[in-house]
């Protein structure tokens, strides 16, 4: 039988702000536990919430860079249930009346292609504290910082049919919530948490199957191992004629096993109401509009633009636009005058390896570009100028004088040229005789010969006419 998978993602992003979502207190991670905490996020009696307002601007931009419906009015309901790390007892949520509605993420799915995935919703809640429990042997204890951190949840359409494709919506997820400034979507933080919906059907079904919900991944790598795990087990289920039951499960990370949560831990009855403390959330037309306006230019825009703009190949441009900082450097050494395609090579194959390692590019846009212009006028070959750049790292050198310091100046003297394709003829009688007897493309090994004799230095375009004419004597 052939079974489809469908997998529906829920992501909890936190909020790029000072504070938290509704006191005054720091939101940050990594402060000493319970240092950061006030009336409010305690939960004591009579403490108020005021809500943030940054949070609510970066959540309604988060929700128009996914092309959401944002609404005029939203509701803060209370979400009840007792947990040790929530000290109100309930979190303040948005339920029946989220701040946004119907959006879509277009994602490259590995297996189909270009694709859209709904997102169902976004709205915005304040998070719980953390329970560690590995701080006290055989204790749990509870830290606050967390609690009343800002926070979207964005839930998506079930519209994904492999787990490599959830994968592929989170990274693209990301990348936007990156260049929109949203979270820092660290995971091993916190900030960016997954809930992983998963069910299987048979090819061809229009219904749902039933679906088991999968937690605690710590990366979009383990988000598609735990969803393969999972997939393959209810997929061994129907199989031998049995039924999926609709449970959590916890995904373990370093034996890569899914578990059932116990049953206890997850039959909730939130009794969602209103939070009498909030009135309803009133955003004006013309405040989402100045949201729109300062969305920056989104990844798939950019990438549209590199390929017709620049004229880059797809593959150049995907690489390009994964990280903003990448695509304006990019940019900024075409403005500097290099020809698209030429930046584009520099940048993929040169400059990103510093920027994979140090998180900057330590060569600036200008020197590059006289480097490239140095390669342009035959100065330098361009296997040379691969040697250079890394000298232009953090220096004021510039790329001729490196180039003049390590020897690399190509030698376009026809003596100099002459004096190596002797030595390079004389060396290599037998290919000599061949060329002779007709076996011309050989003409291509002895510039490779001469190139490597000169270590690189000769002109090859001034290689080849030299060759030719001692060869033909
Ligand atoms: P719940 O009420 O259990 O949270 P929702 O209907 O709110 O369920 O959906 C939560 C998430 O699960 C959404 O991302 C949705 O796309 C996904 N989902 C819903 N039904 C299925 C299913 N049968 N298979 C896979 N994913 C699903
Ligand atoms: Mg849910
Ligand atoms: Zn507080």
């Amino acid at each position: 039988m052939t079974w489809e998978t469908v997998i529906g993602l829920e992501v909890h992003v936190q909020l790029l702000t000072r504070s938290k979502m509704f006191c005054g207190c720091a939101n940050r991670f990594g402060a000493p536990p319970n240092t950061l905490v006030c009336p409010v996020c305690l939960g004591l009696p009579g403490a108020l919430p005021v809500p943030n307002e940054h949070a609510i601007r970066l959540a309604t931009r988060a929700a128009l860079a996914l092309g959401c419906t944002v609404h005029r009015t939203s509701v803060f309901a209370r979400k009840n249930y007792f947990y040790p790390d929530l000290p109100k007892g309930y979190q303040i949520s948005q339920f029946d009346r989220p701040l946004a509605t119907k959006g879509s993420l277009v994602i490259e799915s590995p297996e189909r292609g270009r694709l859209t995935v709904g997102i169902t919703r976004l709205h915005v809640e304040e998070d719980a504290g953390k329970s560690l429990h590995d701080r006290f042997p055989g204790r749990t204890a509870v830290d606050l910082n967390r609690a009343g951190a800002p926070l979207v949840e964005i839930v998506s359409e079930p519209d994904m049919r492999s787990p490599a494709e959830a994968r592929a919506y989170l990274t693209t997820l990301k990348q936007v919530l990156l260049y929109c400034e949203i979270s820092d979507c660290n995971m091993e933080e916190g900030s960016l948490r997954v809930d992983a919906n998963v069910s299987v059907r048979q090819a061809g079904d229009t219904r749902l199957g039933t679906k088991t919900e999968v937690k605690n991944m710590n990366s979009f790598a383990n988000v598609e191992r735990a969803l393969t795990v999972e997939r393959d087990r209810q997929v061994e289920v129907m199989e031998a004629g049995g039924r999926v039951e609709q449970v959590t499960m916890l995904f373990n990370a370093a034996s890569g096993e899914v578990r059932p949560m116990r049953s206890k831990e997850e039959s909730h009855d939130y009794r969602y109401f209103p939070d009498p403390d909030l009135p309803p959330l009133a955003l004006t037309q013309l405040w989402v509009e100045e949201q729109h306006a300062a969305l920056p230019e989104l990844p798939d825009a950019k990438r549209d633009r590199f390929m017709t703009i620049h004229g880059l190949p797809p593959y150049d441009a995907g690489v390009l636009v994964a990280e903003r900082p990448i695509a304006d450097y990019f940019e900024a050494v075409v403005e500097e005058g290099v020809e698209p395609k030429a930046a584009s090579n520099w940048v993929i194959n040169d400059a990103m390896r510093g920027y994979n390692e140090s998180g900057t590019f330590s060569v600036t846009p200008d020197r590059l570009a006289s480097l490239v212009a140095l390669v342009k006028d035959g100065t330098v070959s361009n296997q040379a100028a691969k040697r250079i750049f890394p000298e232009l790292a953090n220096s004021a050198e510039s790329s001729r004088a490196v180039a003049e310091r390590l020897g690399l100046l190509q030698v376009g003297d026809l003596d100099a040229l002459g004096g190596w394709v002797d030595e390079v003829l004389a060396a290599n009688p037998k290919e000599v005789e061949r060329y002779k007897g007709g076996e011309v493309k050989l003409i291509g090994f002895f510039v490779g010969q001469v190139m490597k004799k000169s270590q690189g230095k000769a002109d090859p375009k001034k290689i080849q006419p030299v060759l030719q004419e001692k060869l033909s004597s």
